[in-house]
């Protein structure tokens, strides 16, 4: 048997040890993207502003365009005509001893320099003044044309993930594409005597391959290009055909489930170590998820003589395990392999609503549910049969991250991974 050295890590030397491969992954290649299609891409291209933003002196509220030492001093001034968002006022400069009516959106007229607000107001027929004790600044109510961003300002930099706030600033400066960065091409290959396709009917000691599945999903959301590969049968030769076949030769990742554990028939990490790899953990000291491998091959690219590396993760084959070391170390990868740089997994705070017995010096990701309280959320775990339980990890939202060290009490603030 030619099995590699082992390596197991903690929890937080693993994240370590992904992170710090991600950093020097090469940058992809450049596409152009609908806008429409562009979220969860990453952009390779800065945004620049095509033009001042806002794009004049915008009221942000219904009322008057003013002079605002007049307003303040509680004058009766005289409404000579509004303007209405989408409008421009053409007529002169706002004349003192008056106001004009205006819209949210609208331009503020020249001449004016705060904006008051209607419902401060006292308006009698043509005639309004501030309503008692009411007084306005100059600038009130009032956004600078190009106090947000002057034309030609970098407003969204290159590598940022395009969520709705980047959409929304392309559409502002009218951009129908957007140039973003070629998706990581992600193999996956689940490997199992027990398992099945989905279009084969499952004798009784078979199970259906869901990791595939799931793990094609997991690699769409964290903005990988997914490809699922055949199952690959517990056997030196099938595993060797499929990690050296033309698929995982054009993949930027690789990805394995089950067969990295010490059963008699695990023979993944024996037949990467054929393929030259070099491994960087061959175990994270965590629970679920513990015999989860990582490394990287060798990968020649046409043209190219410098030395380029492939990356994979031998995932545990217990589809919680699977999802759960995804999320910690596969994610991140498929973020820097996509241009985004380092991503850390989503972890947030919570506390915990019950107590729960430690294993001392395992880091536990157990399902979890986050209550959706905004100014103290709770996390409370999922009961569950084992990181085999797909029925328990779909009644979670989350990971608790209960530490190796202590074991946390009823209302301790701990950790929780998002997925
Ligand atoms: P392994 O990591 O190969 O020892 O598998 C651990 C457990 O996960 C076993 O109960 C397997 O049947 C199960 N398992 C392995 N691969 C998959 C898969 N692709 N889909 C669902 N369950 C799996
Ligand atoms: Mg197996």
């Amino acid at each position: 048997m030619n099995l590699p050295t082992t390596s197991i890590l903690t929890f937080e030397q693993a994240l370590a040890t992904v992170l710090e491969h991600a950093r020097d992954v090469p940058t992809p290649t450049i596409e152009p993207s609908p806008l429409l299609q562009s979220a969860g891409r990453v952009l390779a291209e800065p945004i620049l502003a095509d033009r001042d933003q806002p794009p004049f002196d915008r009221a942000t509220r219904d009322g008057f365009a003013v002079h605002a030492h007049e307003w303040s001093s509680g004058e009766t001034l005289r409404v000579i005509g509004q303007v209405r968002a989408g409008e421009i006022w053409r007529r002169t400069e706002l004349p003192t001893e008056a106001a004009i009516e205006i819209m949210t959106g609208a331009p503020v007229p020249p001449g004016a320099d705060a904006v008051a607000m209607v419902e401060h107001a006292v308006l009698e027929r043509d005639w309004v003044r501030a309503a008692e004790g009411r007084r306005l600044i100059p600038g009130e109510n009032i956004v600078d044309r190009g106090s947000e961003a002057r034309a030609g300002d970098t407003v969204v930099p290159a590598a940022t993930l395009i969520t709705a706030a980047e959409i929304a600033m392309s559409a502002t400066c009218g951009l129908s594409h957007l140039q973003v960065y070629r998706r990581p091409a992600v193999a996956i290959i689940a490997t199992g005597d027990e398992l099945v396709e989905l279009n084969e009917r499952p004798a009784p000691h078979q199970i259906r391959n869901s990791n595939g599945y799931a793990l094609s999903a997991l690699v769409h959301f964290a903005g990988g290009d997914p490809h699922l590969l055949p199952i690959a049968r517990d056997t030196h030769e099938d595993l060797r055909a499929r990690i050296g076949g033309s698929a995982v030769l054009g993949a930027d990742l690789v990805l394995l489930s089950g067969g990295v554990s010490a059963g008699k028939y695990d023979f993944v990490e024996e037949v990467l170590a054929e393929h030259k790899a070099e491994f960087l953990f061959t175990g994270v000291r965590m629970q679920p998820g513990k015999p989860v491998v990582f490394g990287r091959m060798p990968a020649a690219r046409l043209g190219d003589s410098s030395v380029q590396f492939r990356y994979f993760f031998g995932l545990p084959g217990n589809p919680i395990s699977t999802e759960v070391t995804f999320h910690c170390f596969v994610a991140p990868m498929i973020r820097a392999l996509s241009g985004a740089g380092i991503c850390v997994p989503r972890f947030v705070q919570a506390t915990i609503t019950e107590g729960v017995p430690a294993k001392p010096g395992l880091t536990r990701l157990l399902p979890g549910c986050l209550a959706p309280d905004l100014h103290s959320p709770t996390v409370r775990l999922v009961p569950w049969h084992g990181s085999g339980d797909l029925a328990a990890n779909t009644r979670a939202n989350c990971y608790a991250v209960l530490p190796d060290s202590h074991e946390p009490h009823a209302g301790e603030v701990i950790t929780v991974l998002l997925r």
